[in-house]
Formats: C-alpha cells, structure tokens, sequence
C-alpha cells in the first residue's frame, strides 16, 4: 500500500516512521521498517496503528542512515505480523517492500520450494526476495534484481536492501507508483510524495518497467531491461 525509502545521514528509523504517518491516509493493516547499520539488518513490523511500531521503535531503535517502510494492505495471506513487510530471503541478507501484487507468485513459489526456499509468510510478496537470492551470484545484485523483475508478472512498487551492498537501495516500478526524492546528500523514496515534503521538493517519478539504484554517491536509473534513461528532477508546488 504505502512505501517509503531513505538513504542519506541522519537516523533512517525516524524518517521511516514519519513518512509512514504521512501514509496513513491511504489505509492498511500492519506496517514495519527495515534497516542496514555496520554490516547488520534489524526488521521491525507490527500490525495495527503505526503508533505501535513507533513504540517498538522507541523502546530498541534500529540503527542506520539507510532503510525502507512498509504500511500494508493484505491482498496475499491474512494481515498478520509475519505477513507485514519488510520480507527477507533465506540467507537473511535480501530485505525488500512491495506494493501490488504478483500473479504468478504459486508458479514461482514451487519452483523456488524445489531449489530447497522455504518460506515464512503467506504473502505473494515473500517469493520476490527468494527469486533475487535464487538469481543473485554473490557479486552481481543488480542483474538478478532485474532478472527477477522480469519474471515476475503483475504489479510492482517495490524497494530492496542487500547486506552486500548497505549504501544502496534498489527500485522499481510497474503498474504501482514510485517518486524519488533528491535532497542535499540525502535521498528518498515514497510511493506518493507526501513522506517526501518535509524533506525536499525536488523529485521524479519512475515509469513503468523503469528502476534506479540510490546510491550515496548519487542515482542511477535504467530499465529493468538495462537501458540507461535520463530523468529530469521536477520541483513539486503543491500545497499540503
Ligand atoms: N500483495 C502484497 C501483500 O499482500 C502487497 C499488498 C500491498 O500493496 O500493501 O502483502
């Protein structure tokens, strides 16, 4: 339902559950963080109000200056704690967020349980990141990010964070949308850009079948069939 994405130098958990506030609007079930801090990734997700992840993120903040959030609103598996977002693969070092749904999650899920997945939830969601791991040799994350996007039939926002490269978050979109913001040595992404107001003006969107790496260097954006494309940066007005 709601997504939001943060990379830069302040505290990530912070900006999450703000963000996550401003999506409120928009109606879920369950929502939860996840962040990458000093070679580690915390999870987070609680069902109901995100005032009860803020309390749990109060009580043991996750550490980092990169993570992703997730409001949820079920459409594969009952709203439930282990069904919220972020999912993991197996390895635990691919966490990821997703909004829309994978229709053809049972024809992958069995091949994945043949190659030996086993999976936590119920969720459609879940299979997207045991496909990256399936596809992903150890060095190239990206192309098996793109792989497994293009094996994938329905709709997608999605938002991806790997162990093995901490200072980067992976997206793309098809059919569900994605806004990126562009601040100074900071960036974001939302899935509207309410999360993205108090923070910056400067955004763009991705169109379908498009993807972009944030990077603390900068941002990369391509097909997910890896053709390079130029995004101009817009300035948003709107009054909110
Ligand atoms: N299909 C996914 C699920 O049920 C995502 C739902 C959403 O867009 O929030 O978990």
């Amino acid at each position: 339902c709601g997504i939001v994405g943060y990379l830069g130098n302040r505290e990530a958990a912070l900006i999450l559950i703000n963000g996550l506030k401003r999506l409120e609007y928009r109606g879920y079930d369950s929502a939860g963080i996840a962040t990458l801090s000093n070679g580690d990734m915390f999870v987070v997700k609680e069902v109901g109000k995100i005032r009860k992840l803020e309390e749990a993120i109060a009580e043991k903040t996750p550490p980092g200056t990169v993570g992703i959030g997730h409001t949820r609103w079920a459409t594969h598996g009952k709203p439930n704690q282990i069904n919220a977002h972020p999912h993991t693969d197996c390895s635990g070092k691919i966490v990821l967020i997703h909004n829309g749904i994978i229709e053809n999650y049972s024809v992958l899920k069995q091949l994945l349980e043949k190659t030996g997945h086993s999976f936590k939830s119920d969720t459609d969601t879940e299979i997207v990141a045991h496909l990256i791991e399936e596809l992903y040799d150890g060095t190239n994350f990206e192309q098996a990010f793109r792989e497994a996007l293009q094996r994938i039939e329905g709709t997608f926002g999605i938002a991806v964070l790997n162990k093995d490269e901490p200072d980067k978050i992976y997206v793309a979109r098809k059919g569900s949308p994605i806004v990126i913001g562009v601040g100074e040595d900071e960036y974001f992404v939302a899935s509207d850009v309410t999360p993205l107001i108090p923070h910056t003006r400067n955004v763009f969107y991705l169109e379908d079948d498009e993807m972009a790496i944030l990077t603390r260097q900068g941002i990369i954006t391509k097909t997910i069939q890896n053709k390079v494309v130029e995004k101009q940066v817009q300035r948003i007005t709107l009054q909110l």
